[in-house]
């Protein structure tokens, strides 16, 4: 542990895993969840899920801390994100073994994670000029007008298990240095990390109650969701629970950007460096056992002759992945999250078998050595999938790739402007006449032309089309700042002492 970190974040995790409020830990009263150790297969701790007095609790706190938060300048705010950095770049490995042994995924993807995060709040430190408002002198005679972004008061974000520390530091760093108040909602199958980012945005100086965390499940978010005092809600998860908060979070007024589902589609065009197109493919597909909403899950190959040879190194590469515990030396995946996830996923590889789709590379009854328990599943591969299927149209969230066959490239682009989810996409070409077509014509929010992963870096913005995302913002980047701040426009004048102002009827015009 580093000599400066005097509040000990995480010597070990801990036996039960309780709310942050008011800059500090506060038991849970309400029921408890069990969280696992997805490699060994075997409960690890318990969670205790907030009740709705414990919710109504945390956003007091966040409510009564958000005057003098919101009239800290903006500069000291980035201050405390400026040491949040630091303290995250020093714990950054111990916070991906916290990640890493309640997702499973690896420790260098769980690193990667943490960096992706820490991006966010290296964006958010730029605060004093990403709130700078916009001045026009002279509007009239003698009159100035000024817009400034102000914060909206107490807002919540609701997070998947996916990615326990990323996806909250989409939120919350930009929330903060906007003036906001915040409310974290962690999933409650990897529940840890959300406390110790709590604890190191304390020793950054962040006063107590401008970051709160209640654990829980559809109590804690029903609860954020009927609070008056929430002004703004983000959300990132599966569609059906997104469109749930969006409908719920709106119709009581709130700001709601809910991220929901994928199906990530990446072309492969006949021209492709079908090597690197390969390797790109494994990787997005495969890595963090598909449990990404990025994930690439569908590959559509661009004539017989491109997806034989896609398919058959493919048949070659998949093999080789080193699938083991979640701190294993060198593993390439690890565990599905949950037994139950482990089953939703190997129930699609039955429903695909059944609907008659080529099972190429079944990762059904995958056993890891010494870890027999654990929630694995081997890397499954199918070819000729069609676009009817259950395994086309619906997310499967595991390591399980379709493949699906097209004679052309506009029915590429016809297959994927279909599908219900548009979160992410990707060609692999070498045209650029292709490519540029492809970026023209495609209705998905992020696009790769040779990038398998497009995930926009932190001073862009992360979000899909469709059913991918309920809202009218995507999340971070000047997306973020709007969607934490609201514009509000002055026009002033200050007459000069003799100034003769009389009543005006008609409507003020610069004629
Ligand atoms: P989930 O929808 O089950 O849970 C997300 C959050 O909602 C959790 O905090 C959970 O406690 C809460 N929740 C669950 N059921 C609820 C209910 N009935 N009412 C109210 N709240 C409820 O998602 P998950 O399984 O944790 O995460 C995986 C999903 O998230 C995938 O669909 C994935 O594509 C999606 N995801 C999307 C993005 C994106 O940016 N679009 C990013 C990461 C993950």
């Amino acid at each position: 542990m580093n000599a400066t970190t005097n509040l000990a974040p995480h010597a070990d995790l801990a036996a039960v895993v309780h709310h942050w409020i008011d800059g500090r830990t506060v038991e849970g009263q309400g029921p408890r969840a069990p969280v696992y150790d997805p490699s060994h297969g075997r409960e690890a701790r318990q969670v205790s899920l907030a009740t709705l007095a414990e919710v109504e609790v945390a956003i007091q706190s966040a409510a009564a801390a958000f005057p003098a938060w919101a009239r800290t300048p903006a500069l000291r705010r980035a201050r405390v994100m400026f040491r949040f950095k630091d303290l995250l770049d020093r714990h950054a490995k111990d916070i991906a073994r916290v990640i890493s042994a309640e997702h499973g995924k690896t420790l260098s993807d769980a690193e990667g994670e943490v960096t992706r995060g820490i991006e966010v709040v290296e964006f958010a430190c730029g605060a004093p000029h990403l709130l700078k408002g916009e001045f026009s002198d002279s509007v009239g005679t003698g009159i100035d007008s000024y817009s400034l972004r102000q914060p909206l008061g107490v807002v919540a974000g609701i997070t998947p298990f996916n990615f326990p520390a990323m996806v909250p530091m989409w939120m919350f760093p930009v929330a903060l240095v906007a003036g906001n108040t915040f409310v974290l909602k962690p999933s409650e199958r990897d529940p840890s990390t959300s406390l110790y980012l709590a604890r190191l945005l304390k020793e950054a100086g962040l006063p107590d109650g401008v970051f709160n965390v209640v654990q829980g499940d559809k109590v804690a978010v029903d609860a954020l969701l009927h609070s008056p005092q929430v002004a703004a809600v983000s959300f990132v998860g599966s569609t059906p629970i997104a469109r749930y908060i969006h409908n719920e979070g709106t119709a009581r007024g709130k700001r709601v950007q809910a991220l929901g589902g994928a199906k990530n589609h990446a072309i492969v065009m006949p021209d492709a460096d079908l090597g690197a197109a390969t390797e790109a493919i494994v990787g997005a597909a495969y890595g963090s056992a598909g449990e990404r909403c990025m994930a690439i899950s569908v590959a559509v190959a661009v004539g017989e002759t491109t997806a034989d040879a896609l398919i058959s190194r493919l048949k070659e590469r998949v093999p080789k992945l080193k699938i083991g515990a979640s701190d294993a030396a060198g593993a390439d995946m690890g565990p599905l999250v949950t037994k139950a996830h482990k089953e939703k996923v190997q129930g699609y590889i039955d429903a695909g078998v059944a609907e008659g789709a080529e099972l190429v590379l079944d990762g059904r009854g995958h056993q890891v050595a010494g870890y027999e328990q654990g929630f694995f599943l081997g890397a499954t591969l199918f070819d000729r999938v069609r676009p009817d299927m259950k395994i086309y149209r619906e997310e499967i969230f595991g390591p399980v790739l379709c493949v699906v066959r097209v004679p052309d490239f506009a029915s590429a682009v016809r297959l994927i402007n279909s599908h219900e989810f548009a979160n992410g996409t990707a060609v692999f070409t070498r045209s650029g006449e292709v490519a540029r077509s492809f970026v023209q014509e495609i209705e998905v929010g992020m696009v790769g032309v040779n990038v398998p992963l497009p995930v926009p870096m932190a001073f862009h913005s992360f979000g899909g089309w469709r059913n991918s995302l309920f809202g009218d913002h995507h999340a971070y980047g000047q997306e973020g700042v709007r969607f934490y701040t609201r514009l509000k426009t002055v026009t002033q004048r200050w007459p000069e002492p003799d100034a003769n102002v009389r009543a005006e009827f008609v409507m003020p015009t610069m004629k």
